[in-house]
């Protein structure tokens, strides 16, 4: 028997980046443990990371590459499936031109700058990501307003926080875990949580803002309301960083708190509260996710926010948002080689003269794909390759992103599992989980880190997604590395760290600086703050923000809230999946066997619903059932459903795809979608619900 190696390493079974400890014996892991060095987790991990285990070692896993015969999987090696690709690929290219393939990617496993190169050099603007809609929508739109994204600062010791529609502790830390957010709140920061349902934040806030679904935008334009009223801004800051300060006053005048409470149903006086809170105690931060990018607001919302964060002079302040400085290593950018996509290929981007903001950050709008394959407009795509993306499960309108793919001529999906649109491929390539990568971990995020995940095991034939990358780029006449590990290197050179050298270290922090921007101003075309935006007022759109009302609501469509009365927030997290990942995973599978829709007591009872029925759930797109969970923390107006199921147990290749879907029911028709970058109203809707014995 071998004995046990300890590696050191990160977790990626979600944006996290948590330090992890592996145990290795006989070429296997045993189990992992939290890393109490790691700079940013300090030990902790949450269920999905100490799971890994169970994904890596899964009977079901897929291990070697695949192709499609006829309607059946059969196994093949990696040079005839690398090839098969490649030429067919070419074919493409040389027949219609590289924009006709489309590259796409889920959440991703730190793999951005290997998929991106991939598509850049390739010539193919069509890149479908969830950026649209998802954290990227987050960086380009704070980008334009103040040059970089801002991040709390917790151990800058924030005295106020607002939690604004996230539970870090729960799901999803972009840049930053749930333990830092509770240190700060431990050592007794104030707490502002604005959220649709009484979640664990909620349950420890100081002040709880249950605004109606979809209405961040206008709660925050309340705070700004309230904010200017009472003159607790920042003047000086105001005065010298902020452009457009007077015609954003202006635009605030339309949100009084008595207009804000009509459309967020947040009681005017608890607006006043929270604002004045969050402005006179200091400093203050505000940590935001994804629940205010996937509406229609989108943008507008971001920037109205960071808005917030910079009339108070708590931006890139100590213990307020902070624009962090990263390691020097060479950026996703850069290694993307973004540059060498022509102005003539990125002109035919899909989309690209509709969602300008999208477009500058290189990213599609996943309906524009999906048009595109269905009516040839303005050209028909004819292959794709995917990533470690499930968007039949996690795209909005989920039976058009269903049809579309099955139409496109070819296919390719790299993944661990034949997920549902993994089944709808020809050729299905096997990825390394973040235990089988060795890679400059974060290396795309803005928290000032990056980390070092480094191979524990080899799995299988599966290779890591970076090896698949360099490896395909090569047989397309890329110019690639001979390793995976040679690419790490050219990524740290500026650091004068080698892979090897890196690896030893674990981790990089930039340099800590606060206020930057009395010695150089923000990255804008003005130098400040703009609450008037140049760039988008030069693209045509409306420099200033402001909130429009959810496209899909009592308020907007009443002739349709009479058959589907109630607001569908779609978006319930569970501290153990992430999107639609790890319904395999028995551990996991255990704490959370079947999606859950929350309703209030009051509601279930006048449909006759009982706690544990199954329940249907309708949109004017169709029906799903998930299981009722009563909960008086959310309002009788609203249910709030898991995203992100299908089935693995249900051996048919559709695996359930369609059950319990909650994207049967979202929609992306164009109208709805914000119209700067595209991001698609993800999160609210109208639905009617009923026990499912009731129903035909
Ligand atoms: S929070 Fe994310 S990165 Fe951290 S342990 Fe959980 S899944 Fe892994």
């Amino acid at each position: 028997m071998g004995e046990v190696k300890k590696v050191r390493t990160v977790c990626r079974s979600c944006h996290g980046g948590c330090g992890v400890i592996a145990h290795v014996k006989d070429g296997k892991v045993i189990k992992v443990e939290g890393d109490p060095d790691s700079p940013i987790s300090y030990g902790t991990l949450c269920s999905k990371g100490l799971a890994v285990t169970q994904l890596a070692y899964h009977p079901d896993r897929i291990l070697h590459p695949m192709k499609k015969v006829e309607g059946t999987w059969e196994r093949i090696t990696w040079d005839e499936a690398l090839d098969t690709i490649a030429g067919k690929f070419k074919k493409v290219i040389n027949e219609y031109g590289p924009e006709y393939i489309v590259v796409g990617q889920g959440t991703g496993r730190d793999y951005e700058s290997h998929l991106y190169r991939f598509a850049n050099l390739l010539g193919t603007p069509n890149v479908l990501t969830a950026g649209h809609m998802c954290y990227v929508s987050r960086v380009a739109s704070t980008l334009i307003t103040c040059g970089n994204l801002p991040i709390c600062d917790y151990r800058g010791n924030p005295k106020c926080i607002i939690m604004w529609g996230c539970n870090p502790q729960w799901s999803n830390p972009d840049e930053y875990k749930g333990v830092d957010f509770w240190k700060a709140y431990k050592k007794g920061a104030r707490l502002i949580c604005v959220d649709p349902r009484e979640g664990f934040v909620a349950k420890k806030a100081d002040l709880w803002l249950q605004l109606r679904p979809g209405t961040d935008a206008a709660l925050a334009m309340g705070f700004h309301h309230v904010i200017i009223e009472e003159e607790l801004y920042d003047k000086e800051f105001v005065d010298n960083y902020v452009h457009g300060w007077d015609a954003f006053k202006e635009r605030v005048e339309e949100y009084p708190p008595e207009r804000v409470e009509e459309i967020t149903w947040v009681d005017r006086e608890l607006i006043r509260k929270a604002a004045r809170m969050y402005a006179t105690t200091k400093p203050a931060c505000i940590h935001w996710g994804v629940p205010t990018e996937q509406t229609i607001n989108c943008a507008d919302c971001t920037r109205i926010m960071t808005g917030l964060m910079a009339a108070t002079g708590n931006l890139d302040a100590p213990g307020g948002n902070v624009l962090y400085v990263n390691p020097p290593t060479r950026t996703v950018a850069e290694f993307a080689r973004h540059r060498d996509l022509s102005p003539q290929q990125r002109a035919k981007r899909l989309g690209g003269d509709q969602f300008k903001l999208g477009a500058r950050v290189a990213l599609i709008n996943p309906k524009k794909a999906w048009d595109s394959i269905l009516t040839g407009e303005p050209y028909r795509l004819k292959a794709g390759i995917l990533c470690g993306t499930n968007p039949v499960i996690t795209r909005a309108n989920a039976r058009e992103a269903y049809e579309a793919l099955k139409r496109l001529e070819f296919l390719v999906v790299i993944d661990f599992f034949l997920t549902p649109t993994a089944e709808l491929a020809d050729i299905f390539l096997p990825a390394g989980t973040w235990l089988e990568q060795n890679h400059v971990a974060d290396n795309w995020k803005r928290h000032g880190f990056v980390l070092a995940r480094q191979k524990c095991v080899e799995v299988g034939e599966a290779w890591q997604d970076h090896k698949i990358f360099l490896e395909l780029g090569k047989r397309m006449g890329q110019e690639w590395w001979d390793t995976v590990e040679d690419a790490l290197d050219y990524l740290l050179e500026p650091t004068g760290l080698t892979w090897e050298e890196f690896k030893e270290k674990g981790y990089l922090r930039g340099e800590m600086v606060y206020r930057k921007y009395r010695e150089r101003g923000f990255s804008t075309p003005t130098g400040k703050v703009e609450l008037y935006s140049t760039v988008l007022e030069k693209w045509g759109y409306d420099p200033l923000p402001k909130y429009r009302e959810i496209p899909e609501s009592p308020v907007s469509r009443p002739d349709l809230a009479e058959k589907y009365p109630y607001i569908l927030n779609a978006g319930l997290r569970t501290p153990t999946f992430f999107h639609s990942a790890n319904r395999m995973i028995p551990w996991l599978r255990e704490i959370r066997p079947d999606p859950i829709v929350e309703i209030h007591p009051d509601t279930a009872k006048k449909h006759g619903i009982r706690e544990g029925d199954w329940v249907y759930i309708e949109s004017p797109r169709g029906r799903i059932k998930e299981r009722a969970k009563l909960n008086d923390g959310i309002d009788p107006r609203v249910v709030v459903a898991e995203h992100g199921w299908w089935y693995p147990e249900d051996k048919d290749p559709q695996h359930g795809w369609d059950v319990s879907n909650i994207n049967i029911l979202t929609d992306n028709a164009y109208e709805t979608l914000d119209p700067a970058i595209g991001s698609t109203n993800l999160r609210v809707c109208l639905c009617t619900i009923y026990p499912c014995n009731e129903a035909s």
